[in-house]
C-alpha cells in the first residue's frame, strides 16, 4: 500500500470514527456552515464536537504547519482528506474568512508572534474575522481610502469608517487596511493592521438588504488605539498584502458561489436542480417535462461541473499554500455569474412560489430560495466587480495596454 494509500485508510477511519452523527449528510455554506468566533451560535450541538475534534487535528486547515496547530499535511493528503470527507458526506468543521483569507496572508506576511497569536485560534474556529477594506469612496478604486492612523508612540490612533463589512457585528478581529502617509500616490501609505473589534472606539450598524438577509454592516473607528505590533508586513507597505489577500478572496468567492448545488453529486444520482424540476413543474418519459427548462438544466450542469473542475485545481493549489495568480479574476468573474444565473433558474422553477416573501401560503425551501436569488445580485460585486475583474483580467492576464 503506497504512504497515500495508507493515508487514505487512515483518514476514514478517523473521521468515520469522529464525526458525530447530528453533521453527517449536513450542508455547510455560507449561511448555516460553522464560522466560529466568541459569539458562534451552533445549529445543531454535534457541529460543535465537529469543530472541537478537527480543530484539535488541524484538519480545519490541512495544509497549514502543525506548529501552528495546521494539519500540516501534504497538498495531496489534503485532497485526500477532502475527497474522504465527500464519501462520508461530511460538512467542513468550520468556514470564514479567518481560514479562507486573513491565515493564509499571515502565514506568507506575518511575523512570527502574530502567526503564533492568531493561526492556533483560527484553526480551532476560537476567533471570527472580518474584513474592513471598503470606505464609502473608496470600493472600486480601494487606494483611495482615508481611515486614518496616527502614530502615537508604540500605537496607530485610527479613526474612520468601513461599509460593507460582512458580519462585523459576530467578528472579535478586524484585518482593515489604513493609511498613515498622504504624500506619495495613493497605493503607498496604506497600512495592513489587525483592529480587536472589542476595543470601546469600535462600533458597528447594520446596512439593511433587500434580500432581508443582511450581514451587512457599518464599522466606525473613533480614537482606536492599535499597538504597531499589529501591522502586517510594513507599515506603509499594506497595498503589497492588500492585493494578495485580494487574490485568496476571488478564489474563495469563486469556489464558494460556482461550485455550489448545481452537479450531479454521485453517478447515476439526479442532481439536486433535476430532482427540484422534476418535483416542480413535472416529469414525463423519465425527463423534466417542461423543454425549457430541462435544456436550461442540462447547460447549467454541464457549466457547473466544467467549472467546478477547473477551479479544483486553483483551490487544490490554495490549499496546499500556493498564492493565487490573476487567474483569481476570471474565476470570480465566472463563478459569481454561474451563481447568479443558477438562482434564477431556481427561481424560474418555483413560478410563482418564488413571489413569496413571508407567511403560510410559501414552502420554507421558496423563500429561502428567493431571498437567496435577491442575495445573489450581489456577487458580481462581493470582492470586486465583475467590471473591475475584466479590467484585471485585460490587463495582468491578457496583457492588454491600460
Ligand atoms: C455582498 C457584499 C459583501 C461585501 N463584503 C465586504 C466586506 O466584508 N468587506 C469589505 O471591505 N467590503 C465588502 N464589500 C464591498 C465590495 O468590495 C465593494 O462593494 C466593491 O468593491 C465595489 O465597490 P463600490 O460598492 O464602492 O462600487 P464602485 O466602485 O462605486 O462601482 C460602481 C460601479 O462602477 C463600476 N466601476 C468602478 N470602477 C470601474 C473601472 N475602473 N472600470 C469599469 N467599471 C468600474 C463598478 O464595476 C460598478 O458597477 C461587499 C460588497 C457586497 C455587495
Amino acid at each position: 500500500m503506497s504512504d497515500l494509500e495508507a493515508f487514505r485508510a487512515e483518514a476514514r477511519a478517523w473521521l468515520d470514527e469522529n464525526a458525530p452523527d447530528g453533521v453527517r449528510g449536513m450542508k455547510a455554506d455560507e449561511l448555516n456552515g460553522v464560522w466560529g468566533g466568541k459569539r458562534c451560535e451552533f445549529e445543531h450541538p454535534d457541529q460543535k464536537v465537529w469543530l472541537e475534534r478537527m480543530g484539535a487535528k488541524g484538519w480545519t486547515a490541512p495544509t497549514w504547519p502543525a506548529e501552528y496547530g495546521g494539519g500540516g499535511l501534504s497538498k495531496e493528503e489534503a485532497k485526500v482528506l477532502s475527497q474522504e470527507m465527500k464519501a462520508l458526506d461530511l460538512p467542513p468543521a468550520l468556514i470564514g474568512f479567518g481560514l479562507t483569507m486573513i491565515g493564509p496572508t499571515l502565514l506568507r506576511f506575518g511575523n512570527e508572534d502574530q502567526k503564533q497569536q492568531h493561526l492556533p485560534k483560527i484553526i480551532r474556529g476560537e476567533i471570527r474575522w472580518c474584513q474592513g477594506y471598503s470606505e464609502p469612496g473608496a470600493g472600486s478604486d480601494l487606494a483611495s481610502l482615508q481611515t486614518k492612523a496616527e502614530r502615537d508612540g508604540d500605537e496607530f490612533i485610527i479613526n474612520g469608517t468601513k461599509v460593507w463589512t460582512s458580519y462585523a457585528d459576530q467578528a472579535d478581529w478586524i484585518f482593515a487596511l489604513v493609511r498613515n502617509d498622504n504624500s506619495g500616490i495613493k497605493q503607498e501609505g496604506i497600512t495592513f493592521i489587525l483592529i480587536d473589534m472589542d476595543d470601546p472606539g469600535v462600533k458597528v450598524s447594520p446596512i439593511l438588504l433587500i434580500s432581508g438577509k443582511s450581514p451587512f454592516c457599518e464599522t466606525h473607528f473613533t480614537d482606536v488605539r492599535v499597538p504597531v505590533e499589529n501591522v502586517i508586513h510594513e507599515i506603509g507597505a499594506g497595498w503589497t498584502v492588500a492585493k494578495a489577500l485580494l487574490g485568496h478572496e476571488r478564489t474563495m468567492i469563486a469556489d464558494t458561489f460556482g461550485s455550489s448545488s448545481g452537479g450531479t453529486r454521485k453517478p447515476g444520482e439526479r442532481s439536486f436542480l433535476s430532482t427540484l424540476a422534476v418535483e416542480r413543474v413535472g416529469e414525463r418519459d423519465g425527463k423534466i417535462s417542461d423543454p425549457v427548462i430541462r435544456d436550461d438544466v442540462a447547460r447549467m450542469e454541464m457549466e457547473t461541473k466544467a467549472f467546478g473542475l477547473t477551479t479544483q485545481r486553483t483551490a487544490d493549489a490554495a490549499k496546499a499554500g500556493h498564492q493565487p495568480g490573476p487567474e483569481s479574476s476570471m474565476f470570480k468573474l465566472y463563478g459569481t455569474e454561474l451563481n447568479k444565473t443558477r438562482m434564477e433558474l431556481m427561481v424560474r422553477i418555483l413560478g410563482p412560489d418564488a413571489l413569496g416573501w413571508e407567511g403560510d401560503g410559501f414552502d420554507e425551501f421558496a423563500l429561502d430560495t428567493t431571498r437567496d436569488w435577491l442575495r445573489s445580485r450581489g456577487n458580481s460585486i462581493e470582492g470586486g466587480t465583475s467590471e473591475v475583474q475584466l479590467n484585471v483580467i485585460a490587463k495582468r492576464v491578457l496583457g492588454l495596454p491600460a
